[in-house]
C-alpha cells in the first residue's frame, strides 16, 4: 500500500507503517484460560513468565473461565504480578453448544471416540474448550483493547531469559504468528476438518481469492500431497505469541463460521491447534511467522529448549530435552 513518507525497514525487508515508530508502545496482553482447581499450576507459570520477561516489559495479563474465579484465585494471582490483571467470565455464546448442534449425536460421538482411546475423546468440556480458544477468545470484550496476545496455561514452564520486547518484535518485523514447538495431531480427532475448509474455499470463493499464493505461504507444512489431505503438523498452541487481528479477519470470522457449522467441535473433537495452523497457514505468508527459538518452553512432556551453545547462559532447560532430538 500507499506510504506518503519514508518508512523504517529492518533486516527482514519488512517496512512499518510510517504512522508506527519502532519504540512506539504495543497493545497486548497475556491470555490465560484457566479454571480455579489450576491455580497453583497457574502460579508456577506466572513466577517463570515473570523472572524470564514480564518483570522487564509489565504486560497485563486477561484470565478468562466459563466459571466465576473464586476470591483466592484473583488474590493470589494478582499477587503474582506487578502487572495490571482482569477477570473475565464467558458466556453461553462462546462457551456452550450452538442451537445448530444436536447433543444427542455429540454425547454418542463422544462414547465413540473415548472408546478409541484419544486423548480427551470422551471430554466434553475440552470441545468446549477447543472451541472457544478457535473462535472466540480474541473476541472476548477484555481483549478488545489490545493488538497482540501471549497465550499462557498453567504447568508450564519457561526456562530462557528474554531481554527484548516480544510483542515490538512481533510488530515491528510484521510478523503475526510466533510459535515454539509443532506436532503432529492425532487423525482420529479431525477426520472431516481438511475436507470442510476445502468446501469452505470452494463455497467462499471471495475468501479464497483473497488468500496469498501457495507457493508464499507454508503450504508444504501442512499437506504432503498438494493439498488433497492435510497431514496433521500444527503448532502447538499452548504457547503462541500472536496478531489479534489475524483472527478478527473477516476471512477467519467466515472460516471458523462454516467450521462451526459443520458440527467438527462437538461430533468430532477438533482441536484450536489444527484450526488455528490451518487457518493461519492459508492466510499468511511465510515471513509472518516467527519461531521463537529463544524462548524456552515446556509444556507436559515436551519442551523446547535453545540447543545454541549462545543460549546456554541464558537458560536453564536442558538441551538435551529439546523437543525433535
Ligand atoms: P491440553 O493442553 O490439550 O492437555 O489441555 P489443557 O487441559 O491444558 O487445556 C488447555 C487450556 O484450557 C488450559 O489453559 C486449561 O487451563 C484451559 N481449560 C481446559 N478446560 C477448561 C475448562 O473446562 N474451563 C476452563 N476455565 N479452562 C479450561
Ligand atoms: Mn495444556
Amino acid at each position: 500500500s500507499f506510504s506518503p513518507t519514508p518508512s523504517k525497514s529492518n533486516t527482514t525487508g519488512y517496512t512499518l507503517p510510517s504512522n508506527i515508530s519502532p519504540e512506539d508502545p504495543v497493545r497486548a496482553c497475556y491470555v490465560v484460560l484457566v479454571r480455579n482447581q489450576e491455580l497453583n499450576g497457574l502460579l508456577s507459570s506466572m513466577r517463570q513468565l515473570e523472572d524470564t520477561f514480564n518483570r522487564k516489559f509489565n504486560y497485563p495479563y486477561v484470565f478468562l473461565n466459563d466459571d466465576e474465579f473464586t476470591p483466592e484465585f484473583i488474590e493470589m494471582t494478582s499477587a503474582a504480578t506487578k502487572s495490571e490483571v482482569k477477570y473475565g467470565k464467558l458466556d453461553s455464546q462462546m462457551w456452550g453448544y450452538p442451537s445448530f448442534i444436536n447433543q444427542t449425536l455429540a454425547a454418542e460421538n463422544r462414547e465413540a471416540m473415548a472408546a478409541t482411546g484419544i486423548p480427551y475423546g470422551g471430554s466434553e468440556s475440552y470441545r468446549h474448550m477447543c472451541r472457544f480458544q478457535s473462535g472466540y477468545f480474541f473476541r472476548h470484550p477484555l481483549l478488545d483493547e489490545y493488538d497482540y496476545y501471549w497465550r499462557v496455561e498453567p504447568d508450564v514452564d519457561f526456562s530462557c531469559q528474554v531481554d527484548y520486547d516480544v510483542f515490538k518484535y512481533m510488530r515491528n518485523h510484521g510478523k503475526k504468528y510466533g510459535f515454539t514447538i509443532a506436532f503432529r495431531e492425532f487423525m482420529g480427532t479431525i477426520p472431516s476438518l481438511w475436507d470442510t475448509v476445502r468446501n469452505f474455499k470452494r463455497d467462499y470463493p471471495e475468501v479464497a481469492d483473497n488468500l496469498p499464493a501457495r507457493q508464499d505461504t507454508l503450504f508444504k507444512f501442512i499437506t504432503d500431497d498438494n493439498g488433497n489431505t492435510y497431514n496433521g503438523c500444527h503448532f502447538w498452541t499452548n504457547f503462541e505469541i500472536a496478531s489479534l487481528d489475524l483472527w478478527r479477519s473477516n476471512d477467519y470470522l467466515k472460516l471458523f463460521s462454516y467450521l462451526d457449522r459443520s458440527g467438527g467441535f462437538f461430533y468430532e473433537r477438533w482441536g484450536d491447534a489444527p484450526v488455528h495452523s490451518i487457518a493461519a497457514t492459508l492466510m499468511l505468508r511465510k515471513d509472518e511467522f516467527h519461531f521463537f527459538n529463544d524462548i524456552g518452553y515446556r509444556h507436559s512432556a515436551y519442551t523446547h529448549c535453545p540447543v545454541e551453545p549462545e543460549f546456554r547462559d541464558r537458560c536453564s532447560c536442558n538441551p538435551d530435552t529439546n523437543f525433535g532430538k
